[in-house]
């Protein structure tokens, strides 16, 4: 099968594809492709046993976090009242309360679950209030989310004027080990049960320094607050499975994780052996399962089964073409060619997250992860090697040589009446008919990209 060659589109719908190749590469999955299409149903038979196909497979990748929670959106995932519910969950399904002789069932199962529930918020710290109105603390300065209540932490314009709820406790970390803990023991009580932080920071590239991530994890195992990693964006794109599994961020890993984009599908994971789960005795794969068994009762089929097939794809063609590896090379390739065309241009981000200044976006005429009000843009490419290949990109991608690949791509997209995916200035939809056949660009029909857009200079 023909590879398809590389495009200037590093935009690849802010980072949710990871490949322009198949997702149904490994034997397994391209099998279960061809059942569901002659007999669906029969496919459906064997949901439960993909599901845990998935479960295991993505343990074994990343490092024993285990997909508990699965959702459509990774801002669905972070909301704080799910999370806590989860957290509880886990809790009272644990080895620690069913191995507790003073839990054990009695004749009045209403004053059990009330001895439960009080063992468990005992455990975690919390009171009642913990528990009506939960809350998720977010860190300053690096963490976005797209909406609901962690939208109110995010520096950017466009995000801000949609977060809805709550406003998060926002934590700053500084130099002190002693000011972290107090804040965090301040954010616990006005009922905060979680901190959730980027590895790097979606609006300008920005990367957690390992010092400080030590000190986060360090204090919120102190302050019972469970430590959330957003990896939406970073998983497998910085040069690990998950970016804090990087060596320079220490082997501790955080309680939980939310994924999603690239991934197929979205959700939280969870670590059995982290601070916070350590001593709920989670040591039998049986009682892992057990636990996520009881979670995912409570949503009937997270995830469809095309959608289960495409993440299994993703999931084994991460696995074996080693994407975090690679996700290395394409950072330092691409990076090589900023520098030739604009020496000492700053570049942000970390691995195959390339942030640079719009102006830089602009000049090298990339489709690229942007928006109308921020300074920066993000160059998200698709993991596949012809992204390493310095050669290949300089004639496929950048500079004067790539103007043949962008015609072509213009030729294609006139004979099929469509048009470039996303708009060159704000990074919404394109929805212009007057896009430039030269570039390979489009817009949207917002007056001040349409202003934007004319002023681009063409290859
Ligand atoms: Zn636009
Ligand atoms: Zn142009």
């Amino acid at each position: 099968m023909a590879k398809p060659l590389p495009n200037h589109d590093f935009h690849n719908s802010w980072g949710c594809i990871y490949s322009g190749e198949t997702t149904a590469k490994d034997e397994a999955v391209r099998q279960w492709w061809q059942d569901y299409f002659q007999n669906p149903a029969l496919v459906e038979t064997r949901y439960h046993d993909l599901l845990s196909t998935y479960t295991q497979l993505f343990a074994a990748f990343f490092g024993g976090y285990y997909p508990i929670s699965l959702h459509a959106h990774v801002s669905d995932a972070l909301s704080p009242t799910t999370v806590a519910s989860l957290i509880l969950n886990t809790c009272a399904t644990s080895p620690l309360i069913f191995k507790n002789t003073d839990l054990a069932p009695s004749v009045l199962p209403t004053e059990d679950g009330k001895k439960v529930q009080e063992y468990v918020l005992e455990y975690l710290g919390w009171n009642e209030s913990h528990v009506t109105n939960p809350r998720i603390a977010a860190v300053r300065g690096i963490y976005g989310a797209a909406f609901g209540p962690l939208a109110h932490a995010s520096k950017e314009w466009e995000v801000q004027i949609i977060a809805s709820g709550l406003q998060p406790t926002v934590i700053q970390i500084g130099d002190s080990h002693d000011a972290l803990s107090d804040s965090l023991a301040e954010a616990k009580r006005q009922c905060c049960i979680a901190v959730v932080i980027d590895m790097v920071s979606t609006e300008n590239g920005a990367v957690l320094a390992p010092d400080r991530f030590k000190m986060l994890k360090k204090c919120c195992a102190k302050e019972k607050l469970w430590l959330i990693v957003d990896e939406a964006l970073t998983a497998i794109r910085c040069g690990a499975p998950f970016c804090f599994q990087r060596d320079e961020y220490g082997k501790e890993g955080p309680d939980l994780v939310s994924f999603g984009k690239g991934l197929g599908v979205s959700g939280i994971v969870i670590n059995f052996a982290s601070p916070m789960t350590r001593c709920l005795g989670f040591v039998d794969s049986d009682d892992r399962h057990q636990t996520i068994m009881y979670w995912r009762a409570l949503v009937s089929r997270p995830v469809t089964m095309p959608v289960l097939l495409d993440a299994l794809g993703i999931l084994y063609a991460a696995r074996d073409e080693d994407w975090p590896k690679r996700s290395l090379a394409i950072g330092e390739t691409i990076c090589d060619i900023i520098q030739g065309y604009h020496p000492g241009e700053e570049v942000y981000g970390l691995g195959a997250i390339i942030v640079v200044d719009k102006e830089t976006t602009m000049r090298m005429n990339i489709m690229a992860g942007t928006r109308r009000r921020c300074q920066y843009s993000r160059w998200l490419p698709k993991l596949d090697t012809p992204y390493a290949d310095r050669q290949v990109l300089e004639a496929y991608v950048f500079g004067p040589l790539s103007k043949q690949h962008r015609a072509t791509l213009s030729l294609l997209a006139d004979t099929n009446s469509t048009h470039p995916a996303w708009c060159f200035i704000c990074g919404i939809e394109s929805t212009s008919n007057d896009w430039c056949r030269t570039c390979f660009l489009g817009r949207c029909q917002n007056e001040v990209c349409e202003e934007t857009f004319k002023q681009h200079t063409c290859l």
